[in-house]
């Protein structure tokens, strides 16, 4: 199973996407880990994407894309994968689709492009619990405010994107952690009936 999970930062796309990586044993990949750990780790692409990050502009396409599609021909995804955070523009969603998509089949090659759906007040109470857990250096109140502005004008386009490609579900993303899982549980179960 392919998908992709979009929202404002501090939907809950993380959290929803461990559960769904342990419950159907796929790779959860998550393109804001896999940058905090190349920071920590002082690797090369780690010093490309800090100043991005800590000002929380996206890092640039030519990178993420790289760096993905690299991650998703890994083995470890020949059953699929969830991707937390990628595409973030229509270029990251164009390359992706190009990179997946087989000539000789007509449909799309993702399963399900998930889209939390959550209030700006919810989503500010959560990203506040988030900077005193966690400490990340672009959850400060103005970066957070920053990162939602780069969401609202890079990022939202990808709901008509994927909307156009018959494969958007939208999530109620308030309530519970399990409320929320087993919605997606629901929506997932309703589309593969569908599909037959
Ligand atoms: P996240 O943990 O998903 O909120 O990502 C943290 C930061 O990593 C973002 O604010 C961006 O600076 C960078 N980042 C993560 N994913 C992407 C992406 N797909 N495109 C560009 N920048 C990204």
């Amino acid at each position: 199973m392919r998908l992709v999970l979009l929202g404002p930062p501090g939907a809950g796309k993380g959290t929803q996407a461990a559960l769904l990586s342990r419950e159907r044993s796929i790779p959860h990949v998550a393109t804001g880990d896999i940058f905090r750990s190349n920071v920590r780790e002082g690797t090369e692409l780690g010093q490309r994407a800090k100043e991005y990050m800590d000002r929380g502009d996206l890092v640039p396409d030519e990178v993420v894309i790289a760096m993905v599609m690299d991650r998703i021909t890994e083995p470890d995804c020949g059953d699929g994968f969830i991707l937390d955070g990628f595409p973030r523009t229509v270029a990251q969603a164009e390359a992706l689709d190009k990179r997946l998509r087989k000539p000789s089949v007509p449909q799309d090659p993702l399963d399900a492009a998930l889209n939390f759906e959550i209030t700006e007040d919810e989503l500010f109470r959560r990203l506040v619990t988030r900077a005193e857990q966690e400490h990340r250096s672009d959850d400060a109140e103005d970066v957070v405010r920053h990162r939602l502005e780069v969401y609202h004008a890079n990022t939202k386009p990808l709901v008509d994107y994927y909307d156009r490609h018959g494969v958007l579900v939208v999530v109620d993303g308030m309530g519970t952690i399990e409320e929320v899982h087993e919605r997606i549980q629901a929506s997932l179960a309703e589309r593969a009936s569908a599909a037959g």
